[in-house]
């Protein structure tokens, strides 16, 4: 499946239908009075939060969206029917902002929630309505109202708990197959992870919570270089990341990439805790690389930070990893009251 997280598109309700004028004509009324029914309302636009819907792709195949016209009202005082609703079924996280004013008008975080997004028109009185007893013969109605329309760009901010952060090639895409039943694309060269891919992870007491692990970032990524920048909005909803770095070269310079790639991008991003990990921790054998990883432990310890040891080989350090990982999902949960 392809993975969009971003659309335009443009979306309209339903107009009213329009009241009309008609008269009652029964055998021996030959002057009957008015009888032109109300016009029906216009269907609305409604959008709503799916959790079976992973992508936005569906609506570049119908950048229109229009609900169904009201019905003009009838004879014999008929009223005509209202216009269907047009519903649209969205991944869970869209932001739905107005492309002409760009103000966010929903956000569609909770499973289920629904949004109208464009009012339908109210249908119009027919002539009927406006007979009183010093006008018993109105002969006129009024048209139905227009329906609200809007352009609208969607952008799909994934929900998730925890951010994998990392190079190309540090080991993300294996520890979320390791953590969690997602079966992301794996393979000893950069830039196998093409689209986000989400994992539950299972926790003692029934607890879980939700993995990202989002492709590559690289140098000059917060100016579009490479992938990764394009999909780091897909982080700024985690309540942690995990910086995944591989046990070799130069540690510190590239913590320090990655962290500076975040600072361009947002300053969100920047503030979240995070959890530093030394990936592949069972190809570390040699003196030379351990003592890479104990200046890269001086360097974040001067900081006040600390990094862990995991690999998912040999899931040595995994189960602490997963546990603070945890602790500190679960902590930034609102407590219930029990
Ligand atoms: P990503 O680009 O960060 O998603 O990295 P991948 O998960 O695709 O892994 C890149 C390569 O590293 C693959 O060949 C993996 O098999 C390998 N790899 C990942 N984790 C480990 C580990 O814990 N130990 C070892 N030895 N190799 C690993
Ligand atoms: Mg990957």
């Amino acid at each position: 499946m392809k993975f969009i997280d971003e659309v335009k598109i443009f979306a309209k309700a339903g107009d009213g239908g329009n009241g009309i004028v008609a008269w009652l004509r029964e055998k021996f009324m030959p002057q009957g009075g008015p009888a032109g029914g109300d016009g029906g309302n216009g269907g609305n636009v409604v959008f709503v939060a799916n959790p079976n819907i992973h992508s936005l792709l569906d609506l570049r195949f119908q950048p229109k969206i229009l609900a169904e016209n009201g019905e003009d009202g009838g004879k014999k005082n008929q009223f005509g029917h209202a216009g269907a609703d047009k519903v649209i079924n969205l991944p869970v996280g869209t932001q739905v902002f107005d492309e002409d004013t760009n103000e966010l008008i929903t956000d569609l975080s909770e499973v289920g929630q629904e949004v109208v997004i464009c009012r339908g028109g109210k249908g119009g009185w027919g002539n009927n309505r406006f007979a009183t007893a010093s006008r018993q013969s109105p002969d006129y109605a009024y048209s139905g109202r227009p329906g609200d329309q809007r352009n609208l760009r969607l952008s799909l901010k994934l929900m998730a708990d925890v951010g994998l952060l990392g190079f190309p090639n540090a080991g993300k895409s294996t520890l979320l197959s390791v953590i969690s039943a997602a079966r992301p694309k794996i393979a000893d060269y950069p830039f196998t992870t093409l689209v986000p891919n989400l994992g539950v992870v299972r926790r003692p007491g029934g607890k879980h919570f939700v993995v990202a692990d989002v492709p590559g970032l690289i140098e000059g990524a917060s100016e579009g270089h490479g992938l990764g920048f394009r999909f780091l909005k897909h982080l700024e909803r985690v309540r942690i990341l995990c910086h995944l770095i591989e046990p070799e070269g130069d540690l510190i310079a590239r913590y320090e990439t990655i962290r500076n790639e975040l600072t361009k991008f947002s300053d969100l991003l920047i503030s979240l805790p995070e959890l530093i990990v030394i990936s592949k921790s069972d190809t570390v054998t040699e003196s030379e690389q351990k003592a890479s990883i104990k200046d890269f432990e001086k360097y974040l310890k001067k900081a006040g930070k600390s990094c862990v040891l995991m690999s998912a080989a040999t899931k040595e350090g995994l189960e602490s990893l997963l546990t603070q990982l945890g602790a500190a999902v679960f902590e930034a949960q609102t407590p219930d009251n029990s």
